[in-house]
C-alpha cells in the first residue's frame, strides 16, 4: 500500500519539475511532455490492472503470511487491561520484571474507559486520603491535563452526610485511555491488544500460556499471572474454583444525550421513568452549585439497565451490548415524542455494556459483609476500601449500607489468592468475597489498589522463588509504601 502512493507520488512530483524548467526551449518542452505523460499513463494502466512493473511495485513475500505464531516470555503476564489490569502491569514493570499485559479490547482502562464508569472512587474517606499509589498518581494527571481541579476532601460537612458519589473523580475517559497507555509504555509494559488466552498449564513452576489475538496465536511462558479479567477467567481456566450468585446485578449501557429544549420541557406531561435520565443532564448542575466539597461534575450521563448481563464470554457479552443498544433505540424513539424532547439526540454511547457482576474467586479468605461494614482489621490488609454496601436489584431497587463514622474496610492479601493455586493472583472485582461485600470492594479506587498490591506480591514473589501464599506480608507492605500506596497497617 505504501510502495503504492510513493511510486505514483514520485510520478506526479517529476512532472512539474520538467514543465517549469526555465531553459527549456516550448517545442522541447512539449515533446518532453508527451514522453512524461506517455510513461505516466502507461504506468498508470499497469496498476490499474495490479501488473506493475517490479520496479515500482515489490511484492513483499511475507504479507501473504498473514497469520503469526510466536513464542515468548516474561516474567509476569497480567491479563485483563482494566481499571486494576493497568495499575497492575505498570507497578511490576517498575518493579524490574519483564511485564506482558494482554487485553482482548482495543484499549486500557476496561469498565472505567470502554464501559464509561469515568468516575472511579473513593480515594478518601473521612477526611483523609485511604487509597494513594499509582491509581491516584494516574487520576491526578488525568485530572489536571484536563484543566480539572480536585476539591479538598479533607473538608467534611458538619453533618457528615457528604454523600458517597460525591466523592468520586469524573474524568475524561478519552484521556484516561492517552494517559494509562503512555504510562505503561514508558514503564516498558509490553502491551497486546485483542488478545485472550485459550490455555493456561502449570508445570515446573512456569506457566505456558497459548493466547490467540488477531492474525496470531502465541505461546507465552511466565512465571506469575495476575488475573484482571473482572471475570477471574484465567483462575477458572487453571482449574480452580470460581462462584457467582444465580441472581446477578444488571449492567448498564451508558451514553449521553442532547438536545433538550429546556423551555418546554414539561415533567408532567413525561413519564415519572425518563425524570432520572433528564435529570442526569439538565438539574446536576444547579444540586452542584448548592453542594458542600461537590466535585464539579464534567460528565453527565446516562444509562439503561441489562438485566443479566454477563461478561464471562465473548457469547453472554455480545448479547449484553445487543440488549442494551435495542433498549437504547426503544427509550430514544419513545422520548422524543414528549414535550421538549423532539430534538434530542445521542451525543456519546460507549462501545460495550459496563458489568456489574459475575465470577469471583475462591480465595484462602473470603471477605463478608460483616468484615466490610464492620471494617474488620486483617494482618495481611493490603488497601483500603470504602464504599457503601451497593447492590442494585432488578433494574429497580438498590440494596445499600452505608459505613458508620470512622469505618473504612481492608482488603486481606489472601482474598487475592485462588485456593490451591501457586503462582497465580487476581485483582479487581473477582476477589473472593460474598456477594454484599462484593458490592463495595468492586468499586475502582479499591481496584486500583489490589492491582498494585497484587503486583508487588508477584514481583517479590519471583525474586524469592515462590508463591504469592508463601511472601512475607511485612514485605509487600513495605514494597507498597516505597510505591506511594497507603497501607492498614
Ligand atoms: C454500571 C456500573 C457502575 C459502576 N459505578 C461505579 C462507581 O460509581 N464508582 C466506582 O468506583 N466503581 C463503579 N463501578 C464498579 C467498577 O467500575 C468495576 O467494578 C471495576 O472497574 C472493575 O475493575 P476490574 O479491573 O475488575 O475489571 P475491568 O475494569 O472490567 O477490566 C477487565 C478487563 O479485562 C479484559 N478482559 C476480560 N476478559 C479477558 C480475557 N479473557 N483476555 C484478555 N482480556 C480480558 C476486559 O476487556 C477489560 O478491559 C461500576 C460498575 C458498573 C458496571
Amino acid at each position: 500500500m505504501v510502495a503504492y502512493f510513493s511510486t505514483r507520488a514520485s510520478v506526479i512530483d517529476s512532472k512539474p519539475r520538467t514543465l517549469y524548467a526555465s531553459q527549456m526551449k516550448p517545442d522541447a518542452l512539449i515533446n518532453m511532455e508527451r514522453i512524461k505523460r506517455r510513461q505516466m499513463i502507461k504506468m498508470l494502466g499497469a496498476t490499474s490492472l495490479g501488473i506493475a512493473s517490479s520496479s515500482f511495485f515489490k511484492l513483499d513475500a511475507s504479507s501473504q503470511k498473514n497469520f503469526n505464531k510466536e513464542e515468548t516470555y516474561c516474567d509476569i503476564l497480567v491479563v485483563g487491561g482494566g481499571t486494576s489490569g493497568v495499575i497492575a502491569a505498570i507497578q511490576s514493570a517498575r518493579l524490574g520484571q519483564k511485564t506482558i499485559l494482554m487485553e482482548s479490547g482495543s484499549q486500557l482502562g476496561g469498565t472505567l474507559t470502554t464501559g464509561g464508569v469515568s468516575f472511579p472512587g473513593i480515594f478518601h474517606a473521612w477526611g483523609k486520603q485511604i487509597i494513594s499509589g499509582i491509581g491516584w498518581e494516574l487520576v491526578r494527571e488525568c485530572v489536571a491535563l484536563n484543566g480539572d481541579v480536585l476539591p479538598d476532601f479533607s473538608v467534611v460537612p458538619d453533618n457528615k452526610t457528604i454523600r458517597h458519589w460525591r466523592h468520586q473523580i469524573p474524568l475524561n475517559s478519552a484521556l484516561y485511555v492517552l494517559l494509562a497507555e503512555e504510562k505503561c509504555i514508558d514503564a516498558g509494559v509490553n502491551v497486546r491488544y485483542y488478545e485472550s488466552p485459550v490455555s493456561v498449564a502449570f508445570t515446573k513452576n512456569r506457566w505456558t500460556v497459548i493466547s490467540s489475538g488477531k492474525g496470531t496465536n502465541t505461546i507465552i511462558n511466565c512465571s506469575q499471572i495476575i488475573d484482571c479479567t473482572g471475570n477471574a477467567s484465567v483462575v477458572a481456566m487453571a482449574g480452580h474454583t470460581v462462584v457467582r450468585d444465580t441472581e446477578v446485578q444488571p449492567g448498564s449501557l451508558i451514553f449521553t444525550l442532547d438536545g433538550y429544549d429546556f423551555e418546554n420541557l414539561n415533567l408532567s406531561e413525561i413519564p415519572e421513568k425518563f425524570h432520572g435520565l433528564l435529570r442526569q443532564n439538565m438539574f446536576i448542575n444547579s444540586e452542584k452549585n448548592n453542594a458542600p466539597n461537590n466535585f464539579p461534575l464534567t460528565v453527565p450521563y446516562n444509562y439503561v439497565y441489562v438485566s443479566g448481563a454477563d461478561s464471562t464470554n465473548s457469547e453472554t457479552h455480545t448479547n449484553a451490548n445487543i440488549q442494551g443498544r435495542k433498549e437504547l433505540l426503544k427509550l430514544l424513539r419513545e422520548i422524543k415524542t414528549y414535550p421538549g424532547c423532539q430534538n434530542i439526540r445521542i451525543s456519546g454511547l460507549k462501545t460495550e455494556t459496563a458489568i456489574r457482576e459475575t465470577y469471583r474467586i475462591s480465595g484462602l479468605y473470603e471477605v463478608t459483609r460483616d468484615d466490610y461494614i464492620n471494617g474488620v482489621s486483617f494482618n495481611d490488609a493490603i488497601s483500603y476500601s470504602f464504599y457503601p454496601i451497593d447492590l442494585h436489584r432488578n433494574g429497580k431497587t438498590i440494596h445499600q449500607e452505608y459505613l458508620k463514622e470512622g469505618v473504612v474496610a481492608q482488603i486481606p492479601l489472601r482474598s487475592l489468592i485462588p485456593q490451591n493455586s501457586n503462582n497465580l493472583i487476581v485483582a479487581g472485582r473477582c476477589l473472593s468475597s460474598d456477594r454484599m461485600a462484593n458490592s463495595a470492594l468492586r468499586v475502582q479506587a479499591s481496584c486500583m489498589g489490589m492491582g498494585q498490591a497484587a503486583a508487588v506480591t508477584v514481583s517479590i514473589a519471583n525474586r524469592m522463588g515462590v508463591s504469592p501464599k508463601d511472601v512475607p506480608v511485612a514485605e509487600v507492605k513495605k514494597e507498597l509504601i516505597k510505591n506511594g500506596a497507603i497501607v492498614p497497617q
